[in-house]
């Protein structure tokens, strides 16, 4: 099916169902496609949509997914469940995290466009389709090859309504990292859309690094069957977990400490560890030991984030720093 014709309104009640939806053709022939897993109840009631893979490089939302299509009865959902287990697929099958036929990072082009490039036609029926149809929205993200991040869930930290849901959500949720970003969010992004489209949502993060933990996926499924409990879709209590790490601070991983020259980047801090500014925070050497730059923190901070492959081009997002929620 062309995905212009998907009306997830229409889709049969009370059941299971996966299939290929079309997007755009292939220079090859054939289709680039969504796979989309979709668990219906008997009645209509509140929407929930995942994403995952919408960096193709990162693999714990891919794996989590059918999990949890495979955890949840379509005869006892209130409502609907739609999840697109890998979003990008071009960059997925080419274990990128950007699209490698048109360089496109496609968590950096929504709401997209209908007549733009491959990327862009994604983000604009992934917003068109399934986040404009969503009571809640979660897209399942993780630091990819390069990066290392803590588990963690992602939300819009205000006062507004529709963030307040968004925070009991993630909280919910039971990663062992919250971490809030004051908006305005940063144009682009699948939250973004879901933002402007008033939608609430939450975002994941984890270790990634090529590989899905499997502490991570559990996680993850737990997570999203945490919250469609919080939305009284399916029975029970979300599952009991510790109370979370909360850290507040900008979400923009664009805006981060970077290598102010290529080389061999060793860090001197590990991820959650508190830093005071002018802390040393990692080096640049070059292969015959030589140092070439140092690094240190610009603020006091909390690491969220540290790249994991040591070698790096100048510019290359190397630390993150981001602060307690008080
Ligand atoms: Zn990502």
């Amino acid at each position: 099916m062309h995905i212009s014709e998907l009306d997830v309104n229409q889709l049969e009640r009370g059941k299971k169902s996966a299939c290929w939806l079309d997007i755009s053709p292939r220079v090859e022939g054939g289709w680039w496609q969504l796979p989309l897993l979709t668990v219906t109840g008997p009645e209509h009631g509140p929407t929930v949509v995942v994403f995952a893979g919408v960096h193709g490089d990162e693999y714990e939302g891919v794996e989590a997914i059918p999990r949890i299509a495979e955890e949840v009865d379509p005869t006892q959902l209130r409502g609907t469940l739609l999840m697109v287990p890998v979003c990008n697929m071009a960059a997925y099958a080419a274990a990128t995290r950007n699209s490698p036929v048109d360089g496109l990072n496609l968590a950096r082009v929504f709401p997209g466009s209908e007549t733009g490039t491959l990327t862009q036609r994604i983000a604009y029926w992934l917003t068109q389709k399934f986040i404009s149809a969503a009571d809640f929205f979660i897209d399942l993200h993780s630091s990819g090859i390069v990066g290392d991040i803590p588990t963690l869930a992602g939300y819009l930290h205000s006062d507004d309504d529709i963030d307040r849901r968004s925070l009991a959500a993630a909280r919910i949720f039971g990663a062992p990292v919250l971490w809030g970003h004051p908006p305005p969010v940063p144009p682009g992004r699948s939250i973004s859309a879901a933002t402007d489209l008033g939608v609430p949502c939450l975002y994941t993060e984890a270790a990634g690094a090529g590989r899905a933990r499997p502490e991570d996926v559990e996680c993850f499924t737990r997570g999203v069957l945490n919250v469609l409990r919080y939305l009284e879709m399916i029975e029970g209590e979300p599952a009991a977990a510790p109370p979370p790490m909360h850290l507040l601070g900008d979400g923009n991983m664009d805006e981060v400490m970077s290598a102010p020259m290529a080389g061999y980047f060793r860090p001197h801090v590990e991820l959650l560890q508190e830093v005071q500014s002018g802390q040393l925070v990692g080096a640049v050497h070059d292969p015959l030991g030589g140092l070439l730059a140092e690094l240190h923190a610009e603020k006091d901070g909390i690491v969220i984030m540290r790249r994991g492959v040591h070698r790096v081009h100048s510019g290359d997002g190397l630390i993150h720093l981001t602060n307690r929620a008080e």
